[in-house]
């Protein structure tokens, strides 16, 4: 079956389908994007998706081209037309094509560009990374200080995903002033004497949607949480550790620069974690 993508308000086929080379997020990676799961034909937390979609335009100065009822109705639409049972949903909305290149932003009338396409991932809730936990290694955190903003800017993630697999790694975990700030495309915890430790809020890091559910269903299961950096030695001493991501939820981490946590299989917590925030979550899809 050819896959069907949303540009501008049309649905075609994926090789009809024409975004300018103007367009501000192909020259200038100026446009963001959110990625949600889909598990049994329906949206995993779409609320927050659409909640930080709008803060990363806000944060850019990108008019945010449909309404929440719209940008549901695109979504629904795309995942019945691709008849995706379980899978991803990808949006991207960038500041458009102003027809030429510049480093100034065009007038606030060049409409934005969206483009939405699906990504088929049967079983993906039922990983077998997550039965044997993820291996990852560190690397510096070199991107640039506003990660907060969902930007298409991914090279250095990229890049990271790709030094991690050149030594045998799952992913990478970004250190700066000697502080773990995230995944390369997820959130970081560690979890010492049952208490789940994870950095705050801040510029510093992208705000997962996954790690606010997760939280959420950590404090009311009454599990302990301190929200507080963490160096890479105190996560090579945890007792275990895990990544949040819409993609992969709740994934354990088994080993950090190749020393293995506790007994080098998915801890107790995170794998509670993942039950819970698997449970939790297709009880409120959309
Ligand atoms: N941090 C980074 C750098 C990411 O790219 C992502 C996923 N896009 C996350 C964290 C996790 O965010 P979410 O739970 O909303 O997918």
């Amino acid at each position: 079956m050819t896959r069907t993508v949303y540009v501008n308000g049309d649905y075609l086929p994926e090789d009809e389908a024409k975004v300018s080379v103007f367009d501000r997020a192909f020259l200038m990676a100026d446009g963001v994007y959110e990625v949600t799961s889909v598990l049994g034909g329906r949206l995993i937390d779409f609320p927050g998706h659409l909640a930080r979609l709008q803060r990363s335009l806000d944060a850019l100065e990108i008019r945010n081209p449909l309404s929440d009822e719209d940008w549901l109705a695109v979504h629904r639409e795309i995942v019945a037309r691709n008849g995706i049972e379980d899978g991803l949903v990808y949006l991207q909305v960038s500041r458009g094509n102003p027809g030429d290149r510049d480093f100034a932003y065009p007038s606030a009338d060049t409409p934005p560009t969206v483009v939405l396409f699906t990504q088929s991932k049967p079983g993906l809730a039922d990983s077998e990374q997550a039965r044997t936990g993820i291996r990852v290694v560190s690397i510096p955190d070199i991107r640039w200080g506003r990660r907060d903003i969902k930007t298409v800017q991914l090279l250095y993630p990229s890049m990271g995903k790709m030094m991690a697999k050149k030594v045998g790694a799952d992913d990478a975990w970004m250190v700066e002033d000697g502080l773990v700030t995230e995944g390369t495309s997820n959130n970081a915890y560690i979890v010492r004497g049952g208490k789940i430790i994870t950095r705050g809020l801040s510029t510093d890091i992208l705000h997962g949607i996954t790690r606010a559910a997760v939280l959420r269903f950590a404090r009311e299961a009454q599990m302990e949480i301190e929200e507080r950096p963490f160096t890479l030695e105190e996560a090579m001493a945890a007792d275990e550790a895990f990544v949040t991501s819409a993609s992969a939820f709740v994934m354990p981490v088994v080993a950090i620069d190749g020393v293995a946590l506790g007994d080098g299989r998915p801890g107790p917590v995170a794998t509670r974690l993942r039950e819970i925030y698997l449970d939790e979550s297709r009880k409120a899809a959309i």
